[in-house]
């Protein structure tokens, strides 16, 4: 008989009843050090008490208002990350997924609005993941997420990731976009390197096209930067965050320029709850937090830190590792053995981790995880790196 719940996950037998900072603890009292941090999405790590206290006083005053009537929350977060990023204006959403539709529908609006039509391809990438809706299969494209979903969204262009000079011959008149997560998080800890973006910037300029990224989970301070493609000193036409945004509360927004937005009239797109006060009540304590210079520097030290235990690590399991790779505290383990077994292993040690692909473990802790936490769960994966 099927599960109440729809079973489409592959459920770890694990459930916590309490969450403190980078631990999770189940009903009987053991204690888990997580470095997944419900994938890249509890910043601040589990109750927060700063953030507990917004989202208490908020739901005092006002949890939800239609988006018929002004939001003051709202407008406050939109200034907040217009102030801080490249952009000229945002649209909230409650996921990463529904900002990727907004990306796509914007993109092809925005030609339509120029007078070309016919510019309604989006060119991606192998590796990436943009969310689960038919909009987003169809730009990731693999069989495992579209097979038995069609007809698929037409106008996605796949490509190969890493063969970056190839990218400039397939872009033609009818390309619309370019969508790239500057860290490809599902698809394993891949980084882009800043000269690829330079480029894909350079392409759009050049073939007229505009420039997608997707910072849904390499965003919001996760790189050691506010977002992962400040690294490059390029900036894209639109870009989607979510995750790390709402430090655990459903949040997401596209962010763009003036012009790129220039298409997303009245009445061409909305949301029921995107952008509720709530939600941007949280995400603006949030994004002051993790925008501070100082809070930054601290995330680079700790990612140092990190990386050097990891490092040793990995060296001194030769059999079980390949190598280190990511940036900041977004760091992927390159396995030689199956990742499932190694996460597998490190429930046992008390430990949460991430499989991705491209055999790659996840380690995405808490922004503010400290440095005996961060000894201790590297001392941990050791442990279960032994038991393998
Ligand atoms: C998780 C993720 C999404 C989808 O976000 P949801 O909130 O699950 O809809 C999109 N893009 C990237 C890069 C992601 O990691």
């Amino acid at each position: 008989m099927i599960s109440s719940v729809l079973p489409t996950y592959n459920r770890a037998p694990l459930s916590f009843v309490k969450g403190e900072g980078s631990w999770l603890i189940e009903a009987d009292g053991r204690r888990f050090l997580d470095l997944g941090a419900g994938i890249a999405v509890n910043t601040l790590g589990h109750a927060n008490p700063e953030l507990a206290q917004v989202l208490k006083d908020q739901a005092d005053t006002l949890w939800h208002v239609s988006n018929l009537y002004k939001i003051p929350a709202q407008e406050a977060l939109a200034d907040k990350l217009t102030e801080l990023t490249f952009a000229d204006t945002c649209f909230f959403t409650n996921s990463g997924t529904e900002a990727a539709e907004l990306a796509i529908k914007m993109a092809r609006k925005y030609w339509y609005e120029k007078g070309q039509p016919e510019k309604i391809e989006v060119i991606s990438f192998e590796g990436c993941f943009h969310g689960r809706s038919t909009g987003a299969i169809a730009a990731s494209g693999t069989d495992k997420m579209v097979k038995g979903f069609g007809p698929l969204m037409p106008g996605f262009v796949h490509l190969p990731f890493g063969d970056w000079e190839a990218v400039a011959d397939h872009v033609t008149d009818k390309t619309a976009a370019i969508l790239i997560e500057p860290v490809q998080g599902e698809g394993g800890i891949r980084v882009v390197p800043d000269e690829a973006l330079k480029l894909l910037r350079r392409i759009c300029e050049e073939k007229g096209a505009l420039l997608i990224f997707d910072e849904v989970q390499c965003g919001i301070a996760r790189t050691g930067r506010l977002f992962a493609h400040e690294y490059a000193g390029v900036t894209p036409d639109i870009m989607m965050i979510a995750k790390g945004i709402g430090g655990g509360f459903p949040l997401g927004a596209v962010l763009a320029t003036e012009e790129a937005a220039s298409g997303m009239t009245a009445g061409t797109h909305g949301s029921t709850y995107g952008g509720n006060p709530l939600g941007c009540a949280i995400g603006l304590k949030v994004l002051s937090i993790v925008s501070d210079p100082a809070f930054l520097a601290e995330v680079n030290r700790k990612a140092g830190l990190m990386r050097q235990k990891l490092e040793e690590l990995v060296a001194a399991h030769p059999d079980v590792f390949e190598a280190v790779r990511g940036e900041g505290l977004m760091l992927g383990l390159k396995c030689k053995i199956a990742p499932a077994d190694l996460v597998g292993k490190g429930y046992e040690q008390g430990v949460l981790t991430v499989p991705a692909a491209d055999n790659v473990v996840r380690l995405l802790p808490a922004l503010n995880i400290t440095d005996e936490e961060i000894a201790e769960a590297v001392s941990r994966i050791d442990a279960a790196a032994s038991a393998l």
